[in-house]
């Protein structure tokens, strides 16, 4: 297996508003489909995907199960997730590391409407640079603003880019950023983060405004 895509969604989804009646966001139906299924499906018919693993909250199993029914030729065994969304890629890497993937692709479920272009893209751009991040353009005015509320700076939105995923990167060099990142308790809110710390490269491609959380 070359190219495995590594979606987390072990999220509690409370910033979507979850907590109350509402399922986690990435189990519940968009266009009448759980969002982590249509995620899924984006890379298990890409023709440059061996297979796709997913990262859950076991307390979500049941979820999970539902929302891949049909799927399951294409995935390998769900894994446990963690406190956070790096420690949820963290322990999913350990767990692809057996299959020794040549690239991996990490993916939030909560990105359902991801195209086949973007993880073209990110492929190509993986095998020759070893890192690739799909990024946008920002379009608003960005502000640096202090805890009482005082804006502070306003930055040069020309050299600022909104960065989505799949985040992809060749294997071994990417599971060892992320180790030394837990070992040096850092937090990353993205792997292309971990990967500059780690002096890894990451090499922009475009994104796609559909491929929002
Ligand atoms: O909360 P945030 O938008 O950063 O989450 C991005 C992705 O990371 C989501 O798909 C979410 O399910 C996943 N996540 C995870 N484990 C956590 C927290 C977030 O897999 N503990």
């Amino acid at each position: 297996m070359k190219h495995i895509a590594l979606i987390v969604a072990a999220g509690s989804g409370l910033r979507a508003g979850a907590g109350g009646a509402l399922p986690p966001k990435q189990y519940r139906h968009i266009a009448g489909r759980p969002v982590l299924s249509t995620a899924i499906s984006a890379f298990a018919t890409h023709p440059e995907i061996d297979s796709v693993a997913v990262v859950i909250n076991p307390d979500h199993q049941a979820l999970y199960e539902e929302a891949v029914a049909g799927l399951e030729a294409c995935l390998l065994p769900a894994i446990a997730g963690g406190p956070n969304r790096m420690d949820s890629v963290r322990l999913g890497l350990e767990a692809l590391a057996k299959h020794e993937p040549e690239i991996v692709l990490i993916h939030d479920a909560a990105r359902p409407f991801v195209s086949a272009e973007v993880i073209s893209r990110a492929i190509a751009a993986a095998r020759a640079h070893g890192g690739a991040l799909p990024v946008l353009p920002v379009t608003d005015t960005i502000k640096k603003v202090d805890d009482e509320g005082t804006i502070l700076e306003t930055l040069d939105r020309d050299t600022l880019r909104a960065a989505q995923t799949p985040q992809t990167f060749r294997f071994g060099p990417i599971l060892d950023a992320h180790r030394a990142a837990a070992a040096a308790h850092l937090t990353f809110t993205d792997d292309a983060g971990i990967a500059e710390w780690a002096g890894l490269p990451v090499h922009a491609v475009a994104g796609d405004a559909n491929n929002r959380k």
